[in-house]
């Protein structure tokens, strides 16, 4: 297919680029862990980068490269690394590209479990200031002589806050330093990073772009817009290589290969089959978003709504701006007279879980649940109250939605 399709024709039709194997529309599910050669040299050439070709099923395989291949096209980046989970994928990468005495400036808002990861860093030697990416200038007031890096999410979890994307690029830019982006919360259907300049942008699969609680996994895409020949930390092995692939090959050697946290194969088909439909159940799920958001707005049982597409929303403007819908996650802070056990033990069609990103709406009590590890005083920090729950909107109809919102919330 020569000429550059529309986003969906993209996703459907990507394992149809090449020669399909047997015809067949799916990639098939490679369960081998070997690859056997017929030239021993050619099976020393892959080895040696010299070559395309599959060495062993840890780094790669033919099923997970197409994904790895579908997920590029997504993000219209240059290569892309695919791990087990949405957590190998940023761990993994970034002790690929991180050394001792590194310093990394991250937004303050993140995703528990890449917070807790981070404070496993500070211990190893790796530094980290945690700012409030909102606005750039806390990020380049925190840049020093040691900083290789830069992490933000695009819609942060809890509290929906939208980082300085595109500003924080040019500064990335303007300081020759990798920019890295977590999309998970938008994903390449709301927003695609490479256009604020990410240099990286990772992908929890498991949420909206597998969709569908079945499969877990994670992704890291290069988008090119990084030269690598200016990163110190690249290793000799990897530099007689075209330079364009130093940081995606030191990341797949050194991240995937080496900390092992490869993705099944019967993972990334059901991943792959869930991209699919990514562009319609995120229109639907963010319409829902949108109403809950907006009839909870109303509600006087409800204290505080943050969701991007509100207009009192601190960065409604620049959600506005950047992405195609406001996302499928909204967290509500109910008034005291409401307990949010009750009334999630209330609503009938909302399910209590941690999940995000699935078909199904899914409630969480954050304060007691995915935020309790971090403590009373970093929660407060983060504007996580006691009552606050956390919504993922999922595809039902929007009124029994609706209605399921009503009756739990009218006491
Ligand atoms: C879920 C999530 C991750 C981690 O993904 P897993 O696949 O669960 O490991 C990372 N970042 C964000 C923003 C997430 O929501």
């Amino acid at each position: 297919m020569a000429n550059k399709k529309g986003f969906n024709s993209t996703v459907l039709h990507s394992d149809r680029e090449g020669k399909p194997e047997h015809g067949v529309l799916h990639k098939p599910i490679h369960p081998s862990v070997a690859f056997a050669y017929e030239d021993a040299r050619e099976l020393a050439e892959v080895f040696q980068n010299k070559r395309k070709g599959f060495a062993y099923g840890r780094q790669n395989n033919p099923t997970i490269e197409a994904l790895s291949q579908k997920v590029t096209k997504l993000e219209e980046g240059m290569a892309s690394v695919v791990f087990g989970t949405g957590m190998a994928a940023i761990g993994s990468t970034l002790l690929a590209l991180l050394r001792q005495g590194d310093h990394i400036v991250s937004s303050a808002f993140l995703f528990g479990n890449t917070n807790s990861l981070f404070s496993t860093f500070q211990e190893l030697g790796i530094e980290v200031s945690f700012v409030d990416a909102t606005d750039v200038k806390h990020v380049e007031a925190a840049i020093k002589d040691n900083t290789r890096l830069v992490f933000v999410e695009t819609i942060a979890n809890p509290v929906t806050q939208v980082a300085d994307l595109v500003a924080i690029g040019d500064l990335c830019e303007a300081r020759n330093l990798v920019y890295f982006v977590d999309n998970t919360m938008t994903s390449p259907w709301l927003f695609k990073p490479v256009t604020a300049k990410a240099s990286l942008i990772t992908n929890s699969l498991t949420k909206t772009i597998g969709g569908h609680g079945n499969a877990l996994g994670g992704s890291v895409t290069d988008t090119g817009l990084y030269d690598w020949t200016t990163y110190p930390n690249i290793y000799d092995n990897y530099k007689n290589l075209d330079p364009a692939q130093w940081g995606i090959t030191q990341i797949r050697k050194k991240g995937l290969r080496d900390f092992g946290a490869s993705l099944a194969p019967e993972a990334a088909h059901h991943i792959s089959v869930g991209s699919d439909t990514l562009s319609l159940r995120l229109d639907k799920a963010c319409a829902n978003a949108m109403a809950i958001a907006e009839f909870c707005a109303r509600h006087p049982s409800v204290r505080k709504v943050f969701y991007p597409g509100l207009p009192d929303h601190p960065q409604h403007a620049r959600a506005k701006q950047l992405f195609r819908h406001f996302g499928v996650l909204l967290s509500i802070e109910l008034d005291d007279k409401v307990d949010c056990f009750d009334f999630l033990n209330r609503l009938e069609l909302v399910v209590s879980s941690s999940h995000l990103g699935d078909n199904r709406t899914l409630g969480i009590p954050v304060a007691h649940t995915i935020y309790f590890e971090m403590g009373a005083e970093r929660r407060a920090s983060m504007g996580i109250a006691d009552s606050m729950i956390r919504l993922s909107v999922g595809i039902e109809d929007t009124e029994d939605l609706l209605a399921d919102f009503e009756q739990a919330l009218a006491v």
